[in-house]
C-alpha cells in the first residue's frame, strides 16, 4: 500500500514506485535463500525420476534425477526457481552432492532388485567447475560398490561453451572415469561445431523447445531432423526432451533419434513410484 500511494504521489516519486517493488521482490528472494540453507539438513530436498525410453523398443532404459523441494509454506518449489539461488550462493555444492549420494543410494538399491538401470544427474555450473567433482563422484560411486556406467552427467550447452577449452579438459577427465555425458538443452545457447566435434560427450539432448512443434511446424521438424544426422554424424546418442504426444515420439522414431523423455512416456516421480505402471 505504500507502493501505491507513492505511484499516487505523481512524476517526482516514479522511482521510488520501481525501487520499493523490487525491494519486496529482493526480500522474498532472501527468504528463500535462508529458507533453502535448512532445506537439506530438514529433510525438504527429494529426488523425482523421470523416464527415458528406447524410441524402437519402447523400453525404458534409464531415467533422470530431478530435484525438488518440498518448502513447508510454499509447496512444491520448481527447480528453476530455486537452483538459481543455490547456483549464486555455492549452495548448490553441498546439494548437488547431497543429490549425487541419493541417486547413487538409489541406483544401489535397483541393482539389489535386479535391475540395471542408469540415471543421469544435472550438474550446475559451479559443480562442473569444482575442483573436486571428479573425486567426489568416484567417492560416491566406490561407497555403493556401483560401475561409473550407471551414472549419467548432463551438463547444459550454455555451461560447456561458456568455457570450452576448460570444458573439455574437465570432460576428458569424466570421461576416463567411464562417466558418460549429455550436452543438455542442445540448441538454445551458441554452439561451435567446432567444439562440439572435440568434446569427449556421448549424447545430445534436444531442448524441448524443438521438439513441441515438430508435428506441426515445418522449421522445427527439419531442425530436429538435422540435429539427429548430425549427431549421429559425430557418433553421439541423441535424446529428445518435451514428448508430449505419440505423433512427436513416431516423428522422432521416423528421424532416427534414439532416446525420448517426456510427459507421455512418464512424468518425473519418486523412485518407488517409477517401475509402478
Ligand atoms: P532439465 O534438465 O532440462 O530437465 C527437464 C525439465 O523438463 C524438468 O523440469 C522436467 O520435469 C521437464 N519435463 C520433462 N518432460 C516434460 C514434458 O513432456 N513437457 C514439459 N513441459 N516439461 C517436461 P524440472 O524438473 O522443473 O527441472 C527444471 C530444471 O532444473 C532442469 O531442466 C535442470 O536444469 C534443473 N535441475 C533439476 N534438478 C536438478 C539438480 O539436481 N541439479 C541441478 N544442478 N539442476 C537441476
Ligand atoms: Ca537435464
Ligand atoms: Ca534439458
Ligand atoms: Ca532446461
Amino acid at each position: 500500500d505504500s507502493a501505491l500511494y507513492h505511484a499516487k504521489d505523481g512524476g517526482g516519486n516514479r522511482f521510488e514506485f520501481y525501487s520499493e517493488l523490487s525491494n519486496a521482490v529482493t526480500l522474498e528472494r532472501l527468504a528463500l535463500e535462508m529458507d533453502l540453507r535448512y532445506a537439506l539438513d530438514r529433510g525438504e530436498l527429494m529426488v523425482y525420476y523421470q523416464p527415458k525410453v528406447d524410441l524402437r523398443s519402447g523400453d525404458m532404459v534409464g531415467s533422470e534425477a530431478l530435484l525438488r523441494w518440498r518448502h513447508p509454506v510454499h509447496g512444491l518449489v520448481a527447480p528453476d526457481q530455486f537452483i538459481p539461488i543455490a547456483e549464486e550462493t555455492g549452495l548448490i555444492v553441498a546439494i548437488g552432492e547431497w543429490v549425487l549420494r541419493t541417486v547413487c543410494r538409489q541406483i544401489r538399491r535397483w541393482c539389489d532388485q535386479g535391475r540395471r538401470f542408469s540415471v543421469a544427474i544435472n550438474l550446475s555450473a559451479r559443480q562442473f567447475r569444482e575442483r573436486e567433482l571428479a573425486a567426489v563422484i568416484s567417492a560416491a560411486l566406490a561407497d555403493e560398490g556401483l560401475a561409473p556406467e550407471l551414472l549419467e552427467l548432463e551438463i547444459t550447452e550454455s555451461i560447456v561453451m561458456h568455457n570450452a577449452e576448460q570444458a573439455a579438459v574437465i570432460l576428458s577427465g569424466l570421461k576416463e572415469q567411464g562417466l558418460s555425458v549429455s550436452i543438455d538443452d542442445f540448441g538454445t545457447g551458441y554452439s561451435s561445431l567446432n567444439y562440439l566435434k572435440r568434446f569427449p560427450v556421448d549424447a545430445l539432448k534436444i531442448d524441448r523447445s524443438f521438439v513441441r512443434d515438430i508435428a506441426t511446424d515445418n522449421d522445427d521438424a527439419r531442425i530436429v531432423a538435422a540435429v539427429v544426422a548430425l549427431a549421429h554424424s559425430l557418433g553421439l546418442r541423441v535424446i529428445a526432451e518435451g514428448v508430449e504426444t505419440a505423433e512427436q515420439g513416431e516423428f522422432l522414431l521416423s528421424e532416427g533419434c534414439d532416446q525420448a523423455q517426456g510427459y507421455f512416456y512418464g512424468r518425473p516421480v519418486p523412485a518407488e513410484e517409477l517401475f509402478k505402471t
